[in-house]
């Protein structure tokens, strides 16, 4: 299993105008080959392979000095990067046929993102002891140690974020020690009142980072529009700015991580809303709360922790009514279509319905319905469509080697 381990790194002066021109070289490289393959193409009508780019890499080295000072995984990784943009974006113009996808591979520019290269380990080039890091050329870089970083080095990424520090993600292939095995199900109802509500009423409040920080947002947005293109003042505002909206992300991400660890450890299939974000973000009126509540990222999160501890995460289609339904006798109160009814008797069957807590209800028995279609285990449901040994299902769909559907 791939496992990245992401450090701050304190670089001295030295080792900052190296990971700097690394930096430079790495998206030089890739401009100067999108460039040789456009004009191919137009004058030509031919195309560049990776290995006649590699080729002409090593030649181009010998013209340019600079190209020399950094190491040379650095600039193969950034005519691999170039090669992966131009493979998704012939694969999504046949997916896409002709709507809007990935887009033509573009030029890096030097200013306004992050920026970024990539080394690959051979022979013990890059080693981490304690709280430093070795990096090809640059040497031991100290870091600020949050976490240990576990298992054998595949590749190390060094971006410079906008706010100016300097990030290195460390790709280790690692064993994950998995959690014990547990037989409780979950369903789970995502909202923006509350981040989500649980079969067993467990609320999770809506952090909204975004939110608490938007005072200082708008006031860094002010300074920055006000002032001098080229200056100083200019420079500062948007270093100011740029930090915030990491604070915003890392405190977020941080909030994701431990709500999904947890759930992960604590159950054994979660079913979720396959919640198409993107469709929902179009409306105006939500669209701040739902990308604060940034669900896709917490979803992808539960998936990808879900292989490493052979759990499920089953989505539920998004069109399922997981509201109106009576969690108790099945029947659909139209009623509850109004966001306000936080609360209902079922005119049916006079159960009492918490709104959130009967939608996750709802959501658990109809993933669970999905996973015993899939793995084709009638016996598991009794006569009611209600399921009997979800252990065994979860047994026999890890066996199957099926742990996303
Ligand atoms: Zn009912």
């Amino acid at each position: 299993m791939q496992k990245a381990f992401k450090v701050t790194l304190i670089p001295n002066h030295k080792q900052e105008i190296l990971i700097n021109k690394s930096i430079g070289c790495a998206k030089f490289v890739y401009n100067h080959f999108l460039a040789l393959k456009q004009e191919l193409y137009q004058t030509e009508k031919k195309t560049l392979t990776y290995n006649a780019c590699s080729q002409r890499l090593t030649l181009l080295k010998k013209e340019i000095e600079w190209l020399q000072e950094v190491d040379k995984f650095t600039l193969q990784n950034s005519l691999r990067n170039l090669e992966t943009a131009y493979k998704n974006f012939f694969a999504d113009l046949k997916k896409a046929k002709g709507k809007k996808g990935v887009g033509f591979p573009k030029f890096k520019k030097k200013h306004g993102c992050k920026q970024s290269y990539k080394t690959n380990l051979t022979n013990g080039n890059i080693q981490v002891i304690k709280n430093r890091l070795k990096l090809p050329k640059c040497g031991w870089v100290r870091f600020h140690k949050s976490q240990d970083v576990i298992g054998t080095i595949v590749n190390v990424t060094v971006t410079r974020t906008l706010s100016g520090k300097y990030i290195a993600s460390i790709l280790c292939e690692t064993e994950i020690e998995k959690h014990p095995q547990v037989s409780q199900n979950i369903g789970i109802d995502l909202g923006i009142k509350s981040y989500l509500v649980t079969i067993d009423g467990e609320v999770v409040d809506n952090p909204k980072y975004y939110r608490i920080q938007k005072r200082k947002l708008r006031s860094y947005h002010k300074k920055l529009s006000r002032s001098v293109k080229g200056s100083n003042n200019r420079a500062k505002a948007k270093i100011k700015l740029a930090r915030t909206y990491q604070r915003i992300t890392n405190l977020r991400d941080d909030f994701l991580h431990k709500l999904s660890t947890r759930l992960i450890k604590e159950n054994s299939i979660i079913c979720i809303e396959n919640l198409q974000v993107a469709n929902m973000v179009k409306n105006h009126k939500l669209a701040s709360s739902i990308t604060d509540a940034s669900w896709s990222k917490f979803v992808a999160m539960l998936e990808y922790k879900a292989l490493w501890h052979d759990r499920i995460v089953q989505k539920v289609g998004t069109f399922y009514p997981s509201s109106q339904t009576c969690n108790h006798c099945g029947f659909i109160n139209p009623l509850v279509k109004d966001l306000k009814l936080r609360e209902w008797s079922c005119p049916s069957c006079d159960n009492y319905n918490l709104r959130d807590v009967n939608a996750s209800l709802n959501i658990l028995s109809e993933g669970l319905k999905i996973l015993t279609a899939a793995v084709g285990v009638p016996e598991a449901l009794n006569a009611c469509g209600e399921l009997v040994r979800p252990g065994a299902i979860q047994a026999e769909l890890v066996e199957a080697g099926i742990t996303r559907l």
